[in-house]
């Protein structure tokens, strides 16, 4: 396991990665598969940050996981929804730069890590109501893990929250939470709790926590355990407080480790770039400019559709519109939440409302 110190910095790295969230483990390990001696510094004594407290969705269109479960997608369509959703509120350069880059990353770290993803059946885009908008097939999730086999390097990862965990620390994502619900009335369900549970029980008592993580929680698992295998050596407890900057470049870090500070002098362990690596990127252009120009008008409400999206979700938001899922009206502005939330999805041919000013994007923004 490379855990090292920050006393135990001998080598040169060709790469610092600051922070160790999916974004860190993720350049840390596309650095590595370059050939690249990474070293990732992590101020807290976990791995994983916000991340591995997350549901672990990651919103990649165009993915072969994705597309088990929407052969129908195209990258014109996303592109379509993301212009219409985000309008020039982001730079489009950037939107689709991600849209190329998204399948093939996500097919690497499926064929050359211990990152895996399986697709969702259900997960509706958020700005569900744009043109080109779908229920799945954007969205894919990690595959739980068995953080066993990682040894004591598990007890680096972060722990999850606990409203993400029941019976004091047991990890459940959505296709456990099926079976829970469904535990006396189906065999199979009920099987696969008692296999979860069994599972928790044993773990506790010989690893002190639960060693099958799901979520935020596998993702963060199999990245760590991803930069592990390739070598990434990794500094926990220890926070980048200042680059030190020589002519415009990045020639070492300040590294502080409890009351202890350190200057790290930046030398690149080889003198020619990582394989792979070529010309350096051009210069992104700013967002957009100040003050961003207006949203595109929002278009009409799409018709409803039937989704097994929960009513909680159906509710006035702040601004005057109103987010209804598909299959369902939009609940009254007045309506309880108590009252929005036990009321059931009706699959009937409920059509959403005309738009009038008040649920324009447009009147909104
Ligand atoms: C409950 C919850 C559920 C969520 N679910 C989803 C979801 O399903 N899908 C989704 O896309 N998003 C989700 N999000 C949002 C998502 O978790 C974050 O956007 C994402 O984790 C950010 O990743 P990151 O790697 O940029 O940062 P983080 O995961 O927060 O990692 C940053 C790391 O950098 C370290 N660090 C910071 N500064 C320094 C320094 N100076 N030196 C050393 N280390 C440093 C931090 O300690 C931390 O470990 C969710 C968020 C929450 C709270």
């Amino acid at each position: 396991m490379a855990d090292i110190s920050i006393d135990s910095i001998a080598e040169r790295y060709d790469v610092a990665v600051i922070g160790s969230g999916a974004a860190g483990l993720g350049a840390a390990i596309f650095a590595a598969l370059e050939g690249a001696r990474v070293l990732l510094i992590e101020r807290t004594e976990y791995i994983g940050g916000t991340s591995a407290l997350s549901g672990g969705t990651v919103w990649a269109p165009g993915t072969e996981t994705g597309r088990a479960a929407n052969p129908d997608d195209s990258r014109e369509k996303v592109s379509a929804f993301l212009d219409s959703a985000v309008g020039n509120f982001g730079n489009r350069d950037m939107r689709e730069a991600f849209l190329d880059a998204a399948p093939e990353a996500i097919a690497t770290l499926q064929a050359r890590t211990q990152v895996q993803f399986r697709p969702y059946p259900r997960h509706p885009d958020y700005e569900w109501d744009h043109p080109n908008a779908t229920l799945n097939g954007r969205a894919i999730e990690p595959v739980p893990f068995d953080t066993r086999a990682m040894g004591a390097a598990r007890n680096m990862i972060r722990p999850p929250i606990p409203e993400f965990t029941v019976l004091g620390g047991m990890n459940i994502d959505r296709v456990d939470i099926g079976h829970l619900l469904n535990r006396y009335k189906s065999p199979a369900s009920f099987l696969h709790v008692a296999r979860i549970v069994t599972r928790y029980m044993r773990d506790r008592a010989l690893h002190g926590r639960h060693t099958r993580v799901v979520m935020g929680g596998a993702l963060v698992a199999r990245l760590l355990a991803s930069a592990l295998d390739l070598g990434v050596d990794i500094l926990r407890s220890t926070e980048v407080t200042a680059l030190t900057e020589t002519g415009g470049e990045v020639t070492g870090l300040r590294l502080r480790a409890g009351a202890r500070t350190a200057p790290y002098p930046w030398t690149a362990a080889s003198s020619s770039p990582p394989a792979g690596s070529g010309a350096p990127p051009a210069a992104v252009p700013p967002i957009c400019p100040t003050p961003c120009p207006p949203k595109a008008p929002r278009p009409p409400a799409i018709p409803a559709r039937c989704t097994i999206w929960p009513s909680a979700s159906a509710r006035p938001m702040g601004r005057g519109t109103t987010r209804a899922p598909s299959g369902r009206p939009a609940p009254p502005a007045a309506a309880p939440m108590a009252a929005q939330r036990s009321s059931r999805i009706s699959c009937s041919t409920v059509r959403s409302p005309a738009p009038s000013a008040s649920t324009s994007r447009a009147a909104a923004s």
